[in-house]
């Protein structure tokens, strides 16, 4: 029986398109053991893993301060990592050995879990729920002027971090080591070619396998007399009441319907509105959701804008950090999305007005959801780890 071990930060984003991959793979016969957070259990145990709990590893700090950190200044992520790592070791390392895995699944921003397998000489494949990034690729990331300003700021604790890893024997000479991968790791890619930027750069070892979705249960659609507009800044930077505002501003005399999705953490009171066409919840499931939307304003996060574009529906751009601003980059260039510049009411409305009113923006959505649908999803990801343990 092969033994395959994943690992993953405590991020939706990045741990949702693993589940059914992981689902595949317990269905193929794979004993597997996912190193996550409690928050995931559920999930992971109900896909047919066991589970491993990290969360006494992560720094002690206030949560809402990692993720906003996380999110927008890169030297913080990669001090949290380097901590996490750190405190993980002994504990993990020795589990590791206990199980002797045939190979680790991480993903491509858990550092730990490539670290560990560099250190136990372990067959190691990347998981990458972002665009893949090699130095062609990461070209495209246009950074903006704070995000450039905390990098400079950061580069010395980027340095001691480095060092840090270097005295506990593992060899790294610089980040971009191990953020990027090269062409001879093996790397799961979440996207289509046809979306991935620069896709004819990636050597085969990378395997595009498309979005690895759980689909509803109906995947008809509704039949509806109104168009909806769905919105949401997705799980982690999605504290925004001023935006949620002005969203409410911009479309409450419209002929749409419009569902907010404005994070659990924000305070439902505070965006209390007597428009009826307005339904505003913390959370929702997003997936059901966006199979009867007309048009989705998004934060444009890889997994939001991959789901928006598997059913084909065209988007409304609001990145706001630079690697949501190459995944709204693609989006507009392919046709299927207008990025906005500003969050001012008229301009949403605007926005919204044109992508409803056009249908190419729907065609191309549609014809990147083809794209995705035909390019093996968690079935492929299980297979390209069956082959890369077999020979
Ligand atoms: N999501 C959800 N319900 C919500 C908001 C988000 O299920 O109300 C899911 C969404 O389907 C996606 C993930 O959370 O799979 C968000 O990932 P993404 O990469 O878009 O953004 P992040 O949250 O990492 O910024």
């Amino acid at each position: 029986m092969n033994k395959i071990v994943f690992f993953n930060i405590p991020a939706h984003g990045h741990t949702n398109p693993t589940i059914p991959v992981v689902k595949a793979l317990v269905k193929s016969g794979c004993e597997v053991t996912y190193f996550s957070f409690e928050m995931f259990r559920e999930k992971i145990e109900s896909a047919g893993a066991f589970f491993v709990g990290c969360d006494v590893f992560l720094p002690q700090a206030n949560q809402d301060e990692l993720d906003k950190k996380a999110g927008k200044d890169f030297s913080a992520l990669i001090k949290m990592v380097t901590d996490t790592t750190i405190n993980m070791e002994n504990e993990v390392l020795n589990q590791i050995n206990a199980i002797s895995p045939d190979c680790i699944v991480s993903d491509s921003v858990c550092f730990w879990g490539k670290l560990f397998a560099r250190k136990l000489n372990i067959l190691y494949i990347s998981s990458t729920t972002t665009f893949a990034f090699n130095m062609y690729s990461a070209k495209m990331m246009k950074p903006g002027i704070k995000e450039i300003f905390r990098m400079f700021l950061g580069m010395p604790r980027i340095s001691h971090s480095i060092r840090r890893l270097n005295k506990l024997g593992y060899e790294i000479n610089s980040f971009v080591d191990i953020i990027q991968n090269d062409n001879n790791t093996n790397t799961i890619v979440y996207t289509s070619k046809l979306f991935q930027p620069m896709s004819d750069t990636f050597s085969d070892r990378f395997a595009f396998v498309g979005p690895s979705l759980f689909e509803p249960l109906n995947n008809c659609r509704k039949k509806k007399s109104r168009k909806l507009i769905y919105i949401s800044l997705g799980t982690v930077l999605n504290q925004n009441d001023k935006f949620y505002q002005q969203c409410i501003e911009a479309l409450k005399d419209s002929n749409f319907d419009v569902i907010m999705s404005v994070g659990e953490k924000t305070d439902l009171k505070q965006l209390e509105t007597l428009q009826e066409n307005f339904k505003i919840q913390g959370r929702v499931n997003q997936i059901e959701v966006l199979k009867d939307t007309d048009c989705f304003l998004t934060h444009s996060g890889m997994n939001s804008v991959s789901e928006s574009l598997y059913w084909g529906v065209p988007m409304v751009l609001f990145p706001q950090h630079s690697e949501q601003g190459i995944v709204a980059s693609q989006t507009e260039k392919l046709g299927a999305g207008i990025r906005l510049k500003r969050s001012d009411p008229n301009d949403i409305r605007d926005a919204v007005n044109q992508i409803i009113n056009q249908q190419t923006y729907r065609e191309n959505a549609e014809k990147i959801g083809k794209s995705f649908r035909t390019a093996g999803g968690s079935d492929a990801a299980c297979n390209f780890i069956l082959s890369k343990i077999i020979t």
